[in-house]
């Protein structure tokens, strides 16, 4: 249906790098907006960027709503949303028109100086959150170092963990970003084995599994479990009905904190406003990113109550941009979108006519679909003929865009939360099409 040459796309990096030539100080040839060619910017990635994602080829120019053009024009269905950073769409108007106001205000402190945002977003979000304390930051992995430093710290001011034995335990699958401490907790090998030595103080355990963790947790060593509501990237893996209630019990019956990784299931996504919220339970530690800005900008958050926050003083945390004017603005329009606009309703209905729809599927294709709201996980029975990769291309010709996660054969799919019914019925025929033709 879109057609669009990919011969550049499948050339190897290899052969690239062997085309390139010495470095020149010509300006590029290729200016923004200028009218490039897909061909020509795949090409230009490949030469200049380090191969470390494979993307759907495709290149993206334009976005609206539930909506994105490519440079040739041709429109497609948003069914991955950025990871899930784009829950109120592409450029949702509220939260450009605040990042646009305050861009002609004020942009940037740092924290050498109080700003005039600061304050009333830490207020906002820990209302909303019903905690005590924000720690403001950029990325959902700084979000994760900053919770499992605020673990550690606790362990040894509070719990009394001899200095330096703190553990802090995690799930099979689990994944929360590249840096040396998410490698560390990482169970992802072909990922991870190049970087050791890793961070010592981290224990794996499987997901979904209450014995082994209250077997994890009676280590008095034990600081915190760290895990995800639903894991996203691990392959949308959603847990036993009555497994988040019961890492509350564990984890008040042993003193060890419960930090809960929202970056992905968080601000709706799952049809509540937080993944823990289907089972009425409050994490101790939550870490929130991707949607928190709607998008437009890096903004996560740490929220914790007093007797955690106080453990950490002036010197051992902070970050540049963290807590900045803009930050704190676009997070404070994109909460507000989120609850006036009730995303998570949405998603919660949405999520159930695309999963009643994906069910349908032939079950010689699709072996499972499973999720909750609006991250559905479209698990592909691959064959020699077909596999989770070719299905997301076919989807693209087709007009929707989504990927499979790095537990390669399921494809995720998660649309923005302001897709309304007549788009997902439109959305789940498009699925029902591409899956027909393997
Ligand atoms: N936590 C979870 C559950 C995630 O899915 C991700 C990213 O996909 C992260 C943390 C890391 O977020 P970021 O890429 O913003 O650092």
């Amino acid at each position: 249906m879109f057609p669009v040459s990919r011969r550049l796309s499948q050339t190897t990096p290899l052969l690239l790098r062997a085309l390139a030539r010495p470095a020149s100080s010509a300006p590029p040839r290729l200016q923004p907006g200028g009218g490039s060619t897909s061909e020509e910017l795949f090409s230009l990635e490949h030469k200049y960027g380090a191969c470390i994602y494979k993307p759907v080829p495709v290149i993206l120019e334009r976005g609206e709503g539930v909506f994105v053009w490519d440079v040739e024009g041709h429109q497609y269905y948003d069914f991955l949303s950025a990871c899930s950073s784009l829950n109120h769409g592409h450029r949702h108007p509220r939260i450009l028109s605040a990042l646009h106001a305050q861009t002609a205000k004020l942009t940037q402190t740092s924290r050498a100086f109080h700003n005039s945002l600061l304050g009333l977003y830490e207020e906002h979000i820990c209302r909303l959150f019903g905690y005590d304390k924000v720690l403001p930051t950029n990325t959902g992995t700084e979000g994760g170092e900053t919770a499992c430093k605020l673990a550690r710290s606790w362990a040894y001011k509070v719990k009394g963990v001899p200095k330096y034995r703190a553990k802090i335990v995690f799930a099979h699958g689990n994944f929360w970003g590249r840096t040396m401490a998410a490698f560390s907790s990482s169970s992802d090998v072909s990922s991870t084995e190049d970087f050791g030595p890793y961070m010592p103080g981290f224990e794996l355990i499987p997901y979904n599994d209450i014995p082994a963790l209250e077997k994890a947790l009676q280590d008095p060593h034990t600081a915190a479990f760290m895990v995800e509501p639903i894991q996203g990237d691990g392959g949308v893996v959603v847990p036993d009905p009555g497994y988040l209630g019961k890492i509350r019990h564990l984890c008040n019956k042993y003193n060890v904190l419960w930090i809960a990784d929202e970056v992905q299931t968080g601000l709706g996504r799952t049809g509540r406003r937080l993944a823990v919220d289907h089972e009425n339970v409050r994490p101790d530690i939550l870490i929130l990113g991707k949607s928190l800005s709607g998008g437009v900008y890096p903004v996560s958050a740490v929220l914790c109550d007093d007797h955690i926050a106080s453990c950490v003083r002036v010197g051992q945390y902070g970050s540049t941009f963290g807590g900045s004017p803009v930050a704190c603005r676009v997070a404070m329009a994109a909460l507000q979108v989120m609850e006036e606009e009730k995303l998570a309703e949405n998603a919660a209905v949405m999520g159930q006519l695309l999963h009643n729809g994906l069910s349908k599927l032939p079950k010689d294709v699709v072996r499972e679909v499973r999720g909750r709201g609006l991250l559905q996980g479209l698990v592909i029975r691959e064959t020699k003929d077909w596999d989770a990769w070719k299905v997301c291309l076919r989807l693209r010709d087709n007009g929707l865009l989504a990927k499979n996660t790095s537990h390669g054969s399921v494809i995720r799919l998660a649309p923005p939360l302001v897709i309304t019914e007549h788009q997902m019925q439109e959305c789940v025929d498009i699925i029902q099409r591409t899956i027909m033709s393997f």
